[in-house]
């Protein structure tokens, strides 16, 4: 097993007191642990990638347990919206309070897709595909999706299914992981009450539409989960919702409480007591996801792994690292890295606004030279948390009143084990992936 080798590499980043150090022992690390891995039965390229997933999974792990301003690790976690607009209007939503964020419309290009990937795709155990917009609107995000499945990274999407433009066998045949799709009802009247302008009639046809596709290609992805949120509205219409996702072929419920958007329209307010569950309505097995993991074996991204694999981690700075920090930070800083349609590198989830600064690059799909993970924004955000220095780049994180958020990025270390549980032949056992997935630092 790779585990004991992973763990001496761990035992060796958290040991390196210089940025040399770190550069002799990442450079070393990566050959013995493409071996490795190649030895457990895996190819050149696709031994190549999971040695750069799981040693940059430990070495973020290390930078965020000392609170680094600087990383050397790439992000693990990418959240990237296919489009920035969406034909619904629900309260609360950047597409529905334009005044009141800076959300610019705009749609994804291929450049900017490969230029992304070919930076992190390499590193990254998931891509989400959405943020603050409607994926399906992009007739390319299946393209994007199977763009992703060659750097091996498990992806995600969220959206309406409200669209009438759909192409249900594109999405099979993209290797979709799983898809959320968000219902808050099961009639008309009660679901326009949160989705305005969304259709019914239609999202159950368009997962009728998915769930004949999948059988048609014989598989079982992407895994279709419905996302009721439950207000006090709709909640009588729960048991229905139930029923209907059954029947429809649906294979997981999640009755999830919403943010509180009452600021927006008053008359929605969240179900007075607590009705977060998950329901398994068609399980999907663990094999199942090991099946997907490598959907595509003879059409990996072989060129840009292997250039990933040859320039990985460069440290230019030599000298001493940062010192250990204790102390409390924001996740998303050490995880995740966001992009929007326009190319705008946001640092978590959260909307810009005019007035808040989260805009913390711009990715220019000709010029790859510039650091999106380490920008002068990021540096400050994570020296604000790290040692309480206020500069004079000064990001909203400073100000941030997401206070939740900062405890639990989207894609959080729990991801990485479940990558690591889908990859067959298996590299680590089951403790090695309960430890690379704690970070209670
Ligand atoms: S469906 Fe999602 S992106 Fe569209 S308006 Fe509603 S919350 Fe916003
Ligand atoms: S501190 Fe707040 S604004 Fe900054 S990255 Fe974390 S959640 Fe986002």
């Amino acid at each position: 097993m790779f585990s004991a080798k992973l763990r001496q590499i761990d035992a060796e980043i958290t040991s390196a007191r210089t940025g040399a150090e770190l550069a002799t022992t990442l450079g070393h690390a990566k050959l013995a642990a493409r071996d490795w891995i190649v030895q457990a039965g895996h190819s050149e390229t696709v031994a190549q990638v999971l040695a750069l997933k799981m040693i940059n999974a430990s070495l973020a792990r290390t930078e965020f347990a000392a609170r680094r301003i600087k990383t050397v690790s790439r992000p693990f976690g990418l959240l990237v919206d296919p489009c920035n607009a969406c034909t619904l209007a629900c309260p609360g939503c950047v597409h529905s309070r334009k005044n009141l964020f800076d959300w610019p419309k705009g749609m994804l290009s291929p450049h900017r897709m490969d230029a992304f990937l070919r930076r992190y795709g390499s590193y990254a155990v998931q891509v989400m595909f959405y943020n603050y917009g409607e994926p399906l609107l992009n007739p390319r995000t299946p393209e994007y999706i199977g763009m992703a499945k060659r750097f091996l990274a498990q992806t995600m999407i969220s959206t309406s299914l409200s669209t009438t433009r759909f192409d249900a066998d594109a999405y099979v045949a993209s290797g979709l992981d799983y898809m959320l799709i968000s219902i808050d009802g099961t009639t008309q009247t009660v679901y326009q009450r949160f989705r305005k302008n969304g259709d019914i009639k239609l999202v159950f046809q368009n997962i009728e539409k998915l769930v004949a596709a999948r059988d048609r290609a014989g598989c079982k992805f992407p895994v279709l989960a419905w996302q009721f949120l439950a207000f006090e509205h709709n909640r009588h219409e729960i048991p229905a919702a139930i029923q209907i996702a059954t029947d429809l072929g649906v294979n997981e419920m999640r009755i999830s409480e919403p943010f509180d958007v009452s600021w927006d329209d008053p008359s929605l307010l969240p179900a007075s007591d607590s009705l977060g569950q998950g329901i398994e309505l068609h399980p999907v097995t663990p094999d199942d996801y090991s099946r997907n993991w490598n959907r595509f074996p003879d059409d990996l991204a072989v060129n840009s792994i292997q250039q990933a694999f040859e320039g990985a981690w460069p440290i230019i700075e030599q000298g001493p690292l940062d010192p250990p920090t204790p102390g409390h930070t924001c996740q998303w800083l050490y995880m995740n890295t966001v992009m929007d349609a326009n190319g705008r590198i946001l640092p978590c989830a959260c909307a810009p606004t005019p007035r808040q600064n989260l805009v913390f690059g711009r990715l220019d799909p000709a010029n790859s030279a510039p650091d999106l993970f380490n920008t002068p924004l990021h540096q400050s955000a994570r020296a604000h948390f790290a040692t309480g220095l206020q500069d004079a780049a000064d990001p909203h994180c400073r100000n941030c009143d997401w206070l939740d958020a900062q405890h639990k990025a989207d894609i959080d270390p729990s991801h990485i084990g479940q990558y690591a549980a889908a990859v067959h032949p298996p590299i680590l056992d089951s403790a090695t992936r309960s430890w690379l997935s704690d970070w209670t630092f």
